[in-house]
C-alpha cells in the first residue's frame, strides 16, 4: 500500500521533491483554489529527462541549448506540481501560492484560471501516451488536493484556453483519473 500524498499547512506535498520556482506570486483569494489544470510538458518537445524543465520553471533554461529554447527561455511561468516519466513528483509553488502555468484562461466565464487553480505537469506530449506510474501519482495528489482545497473541477490547459493550448492532448486518458466531477467531460 502506498503511503498517502498529504498537503501540509503550508501548501506542500508531502511526498514531493521541492525545487523552488521564483515565478510565483499571490492568489487574489487564497481559500478559493477550486480547480486542478492538467498540463503536458517536454523540452525539448518529446524528449524526456534531464532538467530542462526544473530549468524553465527556475529561469535557468540556457537558450543556446536547443533552437526551441530561445523562443521560450525568457517566459517566466511555473506550475505548482510536475509528474515525470517514473513518477515522481516534483512541487514548484506552494499551492496557496498563484503559479503561472496557465496564462490567458477562462473557466465557467471566469477569466485568469491562475487566481484559482493548481497546475500539474505531466511529463508528456501531445503524441505520446503516458505512463501508468504517472497516473497513479496523479490520482494521489488529485484526492490530497480534494481533502485539501474546495476543488470543484478538473481541467485540461486545452479546456480553459482552447484557442492557444493544446495539452494534455489527445493521449490523455480522462477516464483514468479516479475522481469524477461534474464537469468531468467524460463523466458517465
Ligand atoms: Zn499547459
Amino acid at each position: 500500500m502506498l503511503e498517502p500524498v498529504i498537503i501540509n499547512d503550508a501548501g506542500f506535498a508531502n511526498k514531493a521533491k521541492i525545487i523552488l520556482s521564483p515565478n510565483f506570486d499571490s492568489r487574489p483569494n487564497k481559500f478559493n483554489v477550486s480547480l486542478i489544470v492538467i498540463h503536458n510538458i517536454s523540452l525539448p518537445p518529446g524528449i524526456y529527462g534531464g532538467n530542462n524543465i526544473f530549468d524553465l520553471f527556475t529561469n535557468k533554461l540556457n537558450p543556446d541549448d536547443h533552437e526551441y529554447f530561445r523562443s521560450i527561455a525568457n517566459l517566466k511561468v511555473s506550475s505548482h506540481f510536475l509528474i515525470r516519466r517514473d513518477g515522481s513528483l516534483f512541487q514548484f509553488v506552494s499551492c496557496l501560492e498563484r503559479a503561472w502555468h496557465a496564462g490567458e484562461s477562462s473557466w465557467n466565464q471566469i477569466n485568469n484560471c491562475n487566481d484559482f487553480s493548481i497546475g500539474i505537469e505531466l511529463e508528456g506530449s501531445d503524441y505520446d501516451a503516458f505512463e501508468a506510474k504517472q497516473y497513479d501519482c496523479l490520482n494521489e495528489l488529485i484526492e490530497s488536493l480534494i481533502k485539501e482545497y474546495p476543488i470543484k473541477d478538473i481541467k485540461g490547459h486545452s479546456d480553459i484556453a482552447p484557442s492557444r493550448k493544446t495539452d494534455p492532448g489527445p493521449y490523455f486518458e480522462w477516464s483514468k483519473i479516479k475522481t469524477y466531477f461534474n464537469q468531468l467531460p467524460n463523466k458517465d
